[in-house]
């Protein structure tokens, strides 16, 4: 954890060496094409109460939604047809409204209709059962933020459930074959330099296969709200955190996630720059996107679902970088069907 440190603090010539050197071996092991993987918020139901999150269950969020099987599937056509999302990911609250056996269904028909689209699914803590179920079903990949390494702080937090018991889901979700993804917010009120090195080390132990981590936004209608940023004098340490994770990770894929545009003018173009190597365009229905408001300021929450391609396309070429063709397999395990 020491040798991270003085990477974590680099300035000058040295941070412009760091970003060197991530984007380096960004290109070597992930290429230049960006996967695009288009976000899907299909629920914005949630029983838990993590003290940051705008859908937290006392919140009251002008309307919950959860959209119909027939509304997402409809969803997901289009994020097919625009020939640019490799991946469609369903992300909601942990309790999103839906029965585990409902969830089956929903991937049974996804997978159906696009068996060449990969679904990531993402709903929070399960049974390793009900992950086996979901895999059977067609879930590719499971996407499980740990959020932070500190036992007591992410206890602080996340009032139903223990870092524990996420990191065994992390397990469950290996042991069951999906590719795994997690991460962790940087800055969480009550982080410190050494917590964040022990996040990026954590990522390298449970050896993931994407890792999602973006910097944390008070959310003012949250009990943490009021907490700033712990680099809110630094928001250079979140670009330094991503090059340094993908220096340890050098084969996981790195989302550019959205909160970078939030704290930054074109922050998800630089941060792809610096060692990220995916893009998450959200292809939520626009009617629905102001309900799923985790953090204030959230970017286009006005984009039409439509759009949401051509617009990732255009960035992506901005910065000379073209769109991967195909779902983005696993860069540390074989394809499903060489398995
Ligand atoms: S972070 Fe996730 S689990 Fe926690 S309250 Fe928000 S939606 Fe629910």
């Amino acid at each position: 954890m020491a040798d991270l440190l003085p990477l974590l603090l680099a300035s000058g010539e040295e941070l412009t060496r760091l970003y060197a050197r991530a984007d380096a071996v960004r290109r070597e092991y992930c290429g230049e094409a960006v996967p695009v993987r288009a976000i899907l918020e299909f629920s914005n139901y949630c029983a838990n109460e993590c003290l940051y999150c705008g859908l937290r269950a006392e919140n009251a969020v002008p309307t919950r939604y959860r959209m119909s099987a027939d509304d997402i599937l409809a969803a997901v056509d289009q994020i097919a047809a625009t020939g640019v999302a490799g991946t469609v990911v369903l992300q909601a609250g942990e309790t999103p409204g839906y029965s585990d056996d409902e969830i089956s269904a929903l991937l049974r028909r996804i997978k159906a209709a696009h068996p060449a689209l990969a679904i990531t699914l993402s709903v929070g803590n399960r049974p390793r059962a009900v992950y086996a179920r979901w895999r059977e079903a067609g879930m590719d990949r499971y996407l499980l933020r740990f959020e932070t390494s500190d036992p007591e702080l992410y206890a602080r937090l996340h009032p139903n459930g223990s870092l524990a018991e996420r990191l065994q889901c992390l397990r469950d979700l290996r042991a069951v074959g999906v590719q795994t993804g997690s991460g962790f917010m940087i800055g969480l009120p009550g982080e410190t330099l050494p917590t964040l090195a022990r996040n990026i080390l954590l990522c390298r132990e449970f050896d993931l296969d994407m890792i999602g981590s973006g910097p944390y936004i008070p959310n003012p209608d949250t009990p943490l709200g009021a907490k700033p940023n712990a680099y809110a004098d630094d928001p250079e340490m979140f670009f330094r955190a991503i090059a340094v994770l993908r220096l340890v990770n050098p084969a996981a894929h790195i989302p550019a996630t959205t909160a970078f545009d939030a704290v930054f003018p074109g922050g998800r173009d630089l941060v792809l720059q610096r060692g990220a190597n995916v893009f998450m365009p959200n292809a939520t229905p626009t009617s629905l996107r102001r309900d799923y408001q985790l953090y204030p300021g959230k970017p286009n929450v006005d984009e039409s679902a439509a759009q949401f391609a051509d617009r990732a396309v255009a960035r992506l070429r901005a910065i000379g970088r073209p769109v991967a063709a195909g779902p983005s397999h696993s860069l540390k395990r074989p394809p499903p069907e060489q398995e």
